[in-house]
């Protein structure tokens, strides 16, 4: 009997890799049965990781809403497997997985790439070392491992620094603080800390981080770090018990090492299809994708984007097999909430990603950022019971084929855009 990985290799039609809110919600829209595709959906873990929760869980571990996909999948005609994904060779149309200690190989017609991104631990000396991230899993720098650190301080005044200005750093800096108000709590960012969006929302996140006793170290950046502190780049030096790094996100290098066309970032570049520009038989969407032409609103990296993104390239792998074309992918956002411990900001954005109107603070905030995170879920599920039904803002529905519209990777402007504000 031969032993070779292509005799024993299943082939989907399309596969999907990774199970976020990019990659879930492209298997759901797959999922119609009259499409008649063989559909396999691969994700390291079994249960749904909600990433925008990732930093509730420094405090108490937090209950998944989908704990097991296979019984959600169950209904649905997309094949769930949970393994871990090794490498990609685009060349032979396979993926590499291992599960349970043994290794085979997948085979695919189309690929969607949606592996997220996790927090770039490598940017700065020191930091994979001596620093926790807001990864999960149980690694010994996961969020699972910073809560069992911070619990070991609870009650005593042990320094905690977050190094970043953006939310990430900041959400976990506000929730640390709220949690433990003993705690000293400095966030230390290379610009001025919350400076990535409008001066008025940046004010309610520095109200709100000095309401809870954050102290804001701006324009210092972190040179390295060692095991009990930070040093930045002008010699100014941070004593910690506990940091926490928040200044980089960067996506698998699996696709970097299978010779796709990547960014700095190892985010596949895609074109305005979602498209790999080097192998067009992968679709890349979320966190791990970089597209090279207008999108709409930027294509920054959060659930919203992960979740249209998913549709969008699900669409578009329906259309390569039924041999039509659809429209380039476009969207809005209409909000953004940043939490900060027991507050958030939250405010209403325009078509290109604008703050505009009020921005709104405190904990009636947070409480409505919970709900717009619990929302996106069901954004998923309402796919779940009804393939093919989501839309979004910013975006005709995508079912309709339009023939001949749209150039596979063009980013000239065409019916549907919106033009990015710069
Ligand atoms: C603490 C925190 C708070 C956030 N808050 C917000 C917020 O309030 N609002 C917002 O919109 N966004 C927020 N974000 C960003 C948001 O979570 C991401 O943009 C979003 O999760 C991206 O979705 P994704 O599907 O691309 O990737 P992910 O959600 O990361 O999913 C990727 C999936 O791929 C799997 N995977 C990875 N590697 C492999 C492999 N080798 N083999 C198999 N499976 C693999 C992972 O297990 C995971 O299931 C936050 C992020 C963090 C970390």
């Amino acid at each position: 009997m031969s032993s070779s990985p292509i005799s024993t290799c299943e082939n989907y039609d399309v596969v999907v890799l990774g199970a976020g809110y990019a990659g879930l919600m492209a298997a759901l829209r797959l999922g119609r049965r009259r499409l008649g595709l063989r559909v396999a959906l691969i994700n390291a873990e079994e249960q749904f990781v909600e990433r925008v929760r990732l930093q509730e869980t420094m405090v108490a571990p937090v209950k998944p809403r989908i704990a097991s996909l296979s019984a959600y999948l169950a209904r649905t005609p997309v094949a769930f497997i949970q393994a871990r994904a090794l490498s990609l060779d685009p060349a032979r149309n396979r993926i590499n997985i291992e599960a349970n200690g043994s290794t085979r190989e997948v085979g695919f017609t189309q690929l969607i790439y949606a592996l997220g991104s996790h927090v770039d631990a490598d940017n700065a000396p020191g930091a994979s070392q001596h620093t926790f991230r807001l990864d999960p899993g149980e690694g010994p720098r996961s969020a699972a491992a910073l809560r069992a650190a911070l619990h070991r301080f609870a009650g005593r005044p042990a320094r905690v620094l977050a190094v970043g200005g953006g939310p990430l750093s900041i959400e976990a800096a506000g929730e640390v603080k709220s949690t433990w108000p003993d705690m000293d709590v400095t966030l230390v960012s290379a610009t001025r800390a919350g400076d990535f969006t409008s001066e008025k929302v940046q004010a309610v996140l520095r109200r709100d981080l000095a309401r809870l006793g954050v102290t804001l170290v701006d324009d210092e950046r972190v040179g390295e770090i060692t095991a009990n502190e930070v040093v930045t780049a002008t010699g100014r030096r941070f004593p910690h018990d506990i940091c926490i790094w928040a200044a980089g996100m960067r996506a698998p290098s699996i696709a970097r090492q299978g010779g796709l066309e990547v960014d700095a970032q190892d985010r596949v570049v895609v074109g305005t299809d979602l498209r790999s520009v080097s192998h067009p038989s992968i679709l890349a969407v979320g966190d791990s994708a970089h597209p090279n032409g207008p999108t709409g609103a930027p294509f920054r990296p959060s659930a919203l984007t992960a979740a249209v993104s998913g549709v969008y390239a699900a669409e578009q792998a329906v259309a390569r097999v039924v041999g039509k074309t659809i429209r380039p992918f476009s969207f809005s956002t209409f909000a953004q909430a940043i939490a900060i411990g027991q507050f958030a900001a939250l405010f209403p954005l325009d078509s290109n990603d604008n703050p505009i109107l009020f921005v709104m603070g405190g904990r009636a905030a947070r409480r409505l950022r919970d709900i717009l995170v619990w929302l996106v879920l069901h954004f998923m599920t309402f796919e779940r019971l009804l393939p093919g039904v989501q839309t979004w803002p910013g975006q005709k529905r995508a079912t309709a084929p339009l023939v001949g519209e749209a150039e596979s990777n063009g980013s000239a402007a065409l019916p549907g855009y919106q033009r990015r504000r710069s």
